[in-house]
């Protein structure tokens, strides 16, 4: 039976570190804010932007919040960004995605200042990521390698498999797993014998999109599950991208859904918070 990986308690230990830290700018004249700009009406974009401001006003950093029409157009989105750019009370900036169809996604994602650049998904960010001299790390895969560490979960010469290659969860997660020295291989839709694959991970980490798609038989004896999954099954629960009940049998470690890595999302996006507003006033 594996080891439940408690997201919910990692992402409580991060939260209070980056109290502490943002106690520390404030004793300095710094008071870190958070810009998050909502286009829409989605209702799951809308939960995602909840949360960061409540977990924005649990460790002290400001978060302002910029509702925008589902109407708005590309140009005016660029414009409000460009003066959160500039706006010196703001520290990190981040639109939540997906924006409606009709606005250009990419241009957004380069118009906010890599300095501020919280997600860390503007091209700069991810260059420096490959690099492996990133200042912000990416959200997501970084909170899934936090939760490793909290539970001293070595990666170094681990076979580390990741079943997505998103530029949001698969692709950074292969750059981190390999900083850490993990053999990593990136699994997609164009795989082939994808079980074989799976099957030799001792990190095995799920960010596919499509309820319980990992199942016992794609699992080694033993292996480190992450489920990265957010879906909904046919009675409209939330689930993750792993079968828990059949694949907790086999696994060491496996994180639940909900609870897993999605409190720990949230939690890095603060941590990068800290790190801009530190970079922009010239504080360690
Ligand atoms: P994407 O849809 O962007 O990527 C899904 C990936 O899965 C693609 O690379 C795709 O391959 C691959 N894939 C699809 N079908 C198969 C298949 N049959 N076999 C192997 N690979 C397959 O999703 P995201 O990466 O953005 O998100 C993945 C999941 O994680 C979603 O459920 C999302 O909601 C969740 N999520 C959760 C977060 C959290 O904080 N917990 C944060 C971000 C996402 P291909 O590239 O070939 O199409």
């Amino acid at each position: 039976m594996a080891l439940i990986i408690d997201g919910k308690k990692v992402s409580s230990a991060v939260k209070e570190d980056v109290k502490k830290s943002v106690e520390e700018l404030k004793k300095q004249g710094v008071n870190p804010c958070l810009a998050v700009i909502i286009v829409g009406n989605n209702p799951a974009s809308r939960t995602y932007v909840n949360n960061k401001k409540k977990a924005c006003e649990e460790t002290g950093i400001i978060s302002k919040e910029i509702a925008l029409d589902e109407g708005t157009s590309t140009e005016q989105l660029l414009e409000i960004i460009e003066k959160l750019n500039l706006d010196r009370d703001v520290n990190g900036i981040l639109c939540q995605l997906p924006v409606p169809g009709h606005i250009d996604e990419s241009k957004v994602i380069s118009a906010i200042s890599p300095d501020k650049d919280v997600d860390a998904f503007h091209a700069v960010n991810v260059g420096k990521l490959l690099q492996g001299v990133q200042s912000f790390q990416p959200c997501t895969p970084a909170g899934i390698i936090k939760m490793l560490d909290y539970y001293n979960i070595g990666i170094e010469g681990k076979n580390c498999v990741i079943i997505g290659r998103s530029n949001i969860v698969g692709k950074p997660m292969s750059m981190l797993l390999l900083q850490k020295n993990g053999t990593v291989t990136i699994a997609h839709s164009k795989t082939k014998n994808l079980k074989e694959i799976t099957k030799t991970a001792d990190i095995l980490v799920a960010a596919v999109g499509r309820a319980n798609f990992v199942t016992a038989d794609m699992v080694k004896d033993g292996a480190v599950v992450i489920d990265v999954g957010i879906n909904r099954n046919e009675d409209g629960k939330l689930c993750g991208d792993v079968l828990f009940d059949e694949v907790e049998k086999k696994a060491s470690y496996i994180t639940p859904v909900p609870g897993g890595v999605g409190p720990m999302t949230v939690s890095m996006l603060l941590e990068n918070t800290v790190t801009a507003a530190k970079i922009q006033n010239n504080l360690k």
